[in-house]
C-alpha cells in the first residue's frame, strides 16, 4: 500500500516521517542551521545539485522536509514549501509567480494584511490587482485583462463565511491562462483539497488550525514542481523560511488535525443552530446551515461547514461588545484555529481600517461577532454568550 491510498487521519500522523539512525518513535527536531559534508568532493555535488542532501538551513532542513511532505500528502501536492508565516507564503507565491507588469484577479474578501500586501508592496513593484466578488464567478471573467497572471481566493472568506466556486473560477482561469492561488487556511485538507478541484496553488498560514493550538507562526506553499519553482527560488535566495522548532510543532499539530476539524466543525454547527433560533440575534453566517446562501456549494465543495461562526446582534455595537465583555472563559482575540474559542468584533478590530462605507459594502455591520469556535464543551460555550445576548 502506498503512502497516496491512506486516509487523511493516517497521512496526519504517518506520512513524511523520516528516521535517523537512533530509530527515535517521534520526529525529531533538527537545531542546525548548516550541514556537514563527507569531503570536498561531496560539498562540490551537494552545491551543484548532483547530490540530494541537506546544505544549509534557509535552503532545506530534515524537521520542516518531514511538515513539508505531511502537508504535500494532506493536499495531496506534488510540493510542498514551509515559510515562516502565512503573510510570507502569499508573498512568496506572487514573487515566484509574477514579475512587473503583470495583473491579479483577486475576491474582495480576503484577509486584511493579503489585501495590504497586494495593494501596498506588490503594486510598488508594477504588480496591480483588481478586487472582484467572491461568489460572482462572472465578476472573475470579466476582470481579466491581457497581463492577467494570477486568481485569488479565500474561502470560506472572513469573517462572513462566503463561499467561492473553485472549480468554476479554476476554469475561468485556466480558459485565460492565469494560475488560480486557494488561501485554504480556514478548511484544511481535511475538509477541502483545492489542487482536486482545479486550483494550481494551495496557500496555508499554518499558524491556524494546522497547530491548532495558537502557539507558532508558519506557512506553505503548495502545487506542481513547475508552477513552485519561483517560489523556491525565492525563499531559499530571500530567506522567509519555516524554523525546525515551528515545523516540529506543526507536525504534531497535524497528528490531530483530522479529530479537530470534525469536533471544530461539529461544535461550530451546533452553535450556529442555537444562535439562529436566539431572539436577540438578527442573523447567522455559518456554510453548514442551510440558511446559508452558498450552503448547496458548501456541502459540495467541503466536507463540513468548518469551525467559523459570524453572527449579527440586534442593537448594532453596543449590544456586539456588550455579548463580547460579558464573555468570561471565550478569548477576545482576533486569532482563529485553537483549541480555545476565540471572539472579535470584526467592524472595530480586523475590518477597522477600512472606511465604514467599505464596510457596510462588505456586508460588515456593526452588529457582527465572528466566533473561532474551539475544542470546549458547547454548553460551556453557548452559557458564556448566553449571559450577554439573553440581557
Ligand atoms: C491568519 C491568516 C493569514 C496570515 O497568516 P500569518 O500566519 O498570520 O502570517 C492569511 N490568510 C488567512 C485566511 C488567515 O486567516
Amino acid at each position: 500500500m502506498s503512502e497516496q491510498d491512506y486516509q487523511p487521519e493516517t497521512l496526519g500522523v504517518r506520512a513524511g516521517t523520516v528516521r535517523s539512525q537512533f530509530g527515535e518513535h517521534s520526529e525529531a527536531m533538527f537545531l542546525t542551521s548548516s550541514f556537514v559534508f563527507e569531503s570536498a568532493a561531496q560539498a562540490a555535488k551537494r552545491f551543484i545539485g548532483e547530490e540530494p542532501g541537506n546544505i544549509y538551513a534557509r535552503f532545506t532542513n530534515p524537521t520542516v522536509t518531514m511538515f513539508e511532505e505531511r502537508l504535500a500528502a494532506l493536499e495531496g501536492a506534488e510540493q510542498c514549501i514551509a515559510t515562516a508565516s502565512g503573510m510570507s507564503a502569499i508573498l512568496a507565491c506572487v514573487m515566484g509567480v509574477l514579475k512587473a507588469g503583470d495583473h491579479i484577479v483577486a475576491s474582495v474578501s480576503l484577509f486584511g494584511a493579503t489585501v495590504n500586501l497586494f495593494n501596498n508592496i506588490i503594486k510598488k513593484f508594477g504588480v496591480e490587482t483588481s478586487y472582484v466578488s467572491a461568489t460572482d464567478v462572472a465578476e472573475w471573467q470579466a476582470a481579466v485583462r491581457p497581463n492577467t497572471k494570477l486568481f485569488f481566493l479565500e474561502t470560506p472568506s472572513n469573517p462572513l463565511t462566503e463561499i467561492s466556486d473553485i472549480a468554476a473560477i479554476a476554469a475561468v482561469a485556466k480558459g485565460c491562462g492565469a494560475l488560480l492561488a486557494v488561501d485554504n487556511c480556514f478548511c484544511t485538507p481535511i475538509l477541502q483539497q483545492p489542487l482536486k478541484l482545479g486550483a494550481d496553488i494551495v496557500i496555508h498560514s499554518a499558524t491556524k488550525y494546522l497547530d491548532g493550538q495558537g502557539r507558532v507562526l508558519g506557512g506553505a506553499v503548495l502545487g506542481s514542481k513547475k508552477n513552485l519553482e519561483g517560489v523556491y527560488g525565492f525563499l531559499r535566495t530571500a530567506g522567509p523560511t519555516m524554523s525546525a522548532f515551528n515545523a516540529w510543532v506543526f507536525l504534531k499539530g497535524m497528528e490531530t488535525l483530522k479529530l479537530r476539524m470534525d469536533a471544530h466543525s461539529a461544535n461550530a454547527l451546533e452553535l450556529a443552530r442555537w444562535l439562529e433560533a436566539h431572539p436577540n440575534v438578527a442573523r447567522v453566517f455559518y456554510p453548514g446551515l442551510p440558511s446559508h446562501p452558498q450552503h448547496a456549494l458548501a456541502m459540495r465543495q467541503q466536507k463540513t461547514g468548518g469551525g467559523i461562526v459570524a453572527f449579527e446582534v440586534k442593537g448594532g455595537k453596543e449590544a456586539a461588545w456588550r455579548v463580547i465583555d460579558s464573555t468570561s472563559m471565550l478569548s477576545i482575540t482576533a486569532n482563529l484555529g485553537d483549541t480555545r474559542t476565540t471572539i472579535c468584533h470584526s467592524a472595530s478590530t480586523t475590518h477597522a481600517r477600512i472606511t465604514p462605507e467599505a464596510r457596510a459594502a462588505a456586508g460588515i455591520s456593526d452588529g457582527l461577532i465572528r466566533i473561532g469556535v474551539g475544542l470546549e464543551a458547547i454548553e460551556d460555550i453557548k452559557a458564556d454568550l448566553a449571559r450577554g445576548l439573553n440581557q
